[in-house]
């Protein structure tokens, strides 16, 4: 059994070490180090001895690209998308969007960049967080945009054309529809192989469909990739308005399935953050359909119930992280007993 848990918020090293120690000693195996724009251009050598710290204690070090480009999960801004935005996606309606397009080969190159940087700081694996075309909600209002889409870049329309001999459609469309879809795998494949040349191991958590439209919907291509090792997604139950039961259960016999096909391990991320007041022992019921359907990888967003990040506090933050120190050491202890 392996737990993880994430990590954020802090670049100071003594106290980083103290926090590291606490999760080594509270039973987990990894810890997910977000790896932002801004970590990566001010806090470079701080992540590397930051790194170092978490495999001297006995974790994997894991490294998340989090919000980098604009198109991955996490509560992070891009400096690349104002820095250089002739990278980003345009809107149907020709409107240009605070995002990087997976199509354009200088995104690319900056993510490959990114990469190598993961390696030089030791990291053991990389976790692909997330990856979504434009989410309106997550910068204006909705409504704003139905009817729209992205993208429209000069090199989605080239690759349109390239690929399928068509013009690129004016309305969206099934093949335009599989047109993103089938560059945002295209995209991840290339960040795969790229992470696997460099010698580190390859997760991915893919956005459920419950929550987001934009994130990739064919989950069996994704799980197809060659030399990707983790699988899995974030069924936040509460976050994507859903009942933990059934929505756990479904997402556990969904992601097992795969995995057994394309012999992958299975990554499952429990929420442990925003839980409103009396909902606490839901973390408990999630853990506890994974558990029984034997999902080997459980990850908790995140360290300390993410107490310290008041948008994402839960309302008893003791209490969630009570939970889950209860079940890890439970689960720990069954082991060794076993043992
Ligand atoms: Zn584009």
């Amino acid at each position: 059994m392996n737990y993880g848990t994430s990590y954020f918020g802090s670049r100071i090293r003594d106290h980083v070490y103290r926090d590291l120690k606490d999760i080594k000693d509270s039973g987990f195996d990894y810890v997910v180090h977000t790896y932002s724009e801004n970590d990566w251009m001010y806090y470079e050598k701080s992540m590397r001895e930051i790194v170092d710290d978490t495999k001297s204690l006995g974790l994997k070090a894991v490294l998340d690209p989090w919000g980098v480009g604009g198109v991955f999960g996490g509560e992070a801004f891009s400096y690349m998308v104002y820095n250089q935005s002739e990278n980003n996606q345009l809107l149907s309606t020709g409107k240009l969007l605070p995002v990087a397009c997976f199509n354009n080969p200088n995104f690319r190159k900056k993510i490959e960049d990114w990469i190598i940087s993961v390696a030089a700081l030791g990291g053991d694996e990389i976790l692909w967080d997330e990856p979504h075309w434009y989410i309106a909600s997550w910068f204006i209002g909705q409504e704003e945009e139905n009817g729209t889409w992205s993208c429209a870049c000069n090199y989605c329309k080239k690759k349109f054309q390239d690929l399928t001999g068509n013009a690129y459609p004016e309305f969206y469309c099934e093949e335009l529809n599989d047109f993103r879809e089938n560059s945002l795998i295209d995209f991840l494949d290339h960040c795969i192989q790229v992470t696997n040349q460099k010698g580190m191991d390859n997760a991915i958590c893919l956005i459920p469909p419950q929550a987001y439209s934009a994130g990739i919907q064919n989950w069996e291509k994704v799980a197809s990739i060659k030399n990707l090792n983790r699988f899995g997604t974030d069924p936040y139950w509460i976050a994507h308005k859903q009942d933990v039961e059934p929505y756990v259960t479904q997402t556990v016999s969904v992601i097992k399935k795969l995995c057994k096909k394309y012999n992958l391990q299975e990554q499952l991320w429990i929420q442990a953050f925003t839980i409103p007041g009396g909902r606490e022992n839901e973390i408990e019921d999630a853990f506890k359909i994974m558990q029984s359907g034997n999902v080997n990888d459980i990850g908790f967003w995140g360290y300390n119930a993410c107490t310290h990040m008041s948008k994402l506090r839960p309302e008893n933050p003791d209490k969630v992280w009570g939970i889950i120190q209860k079940v890890i050491q439970n689960d720990v202890h069954f082991i060794k007993t076993l043992a």
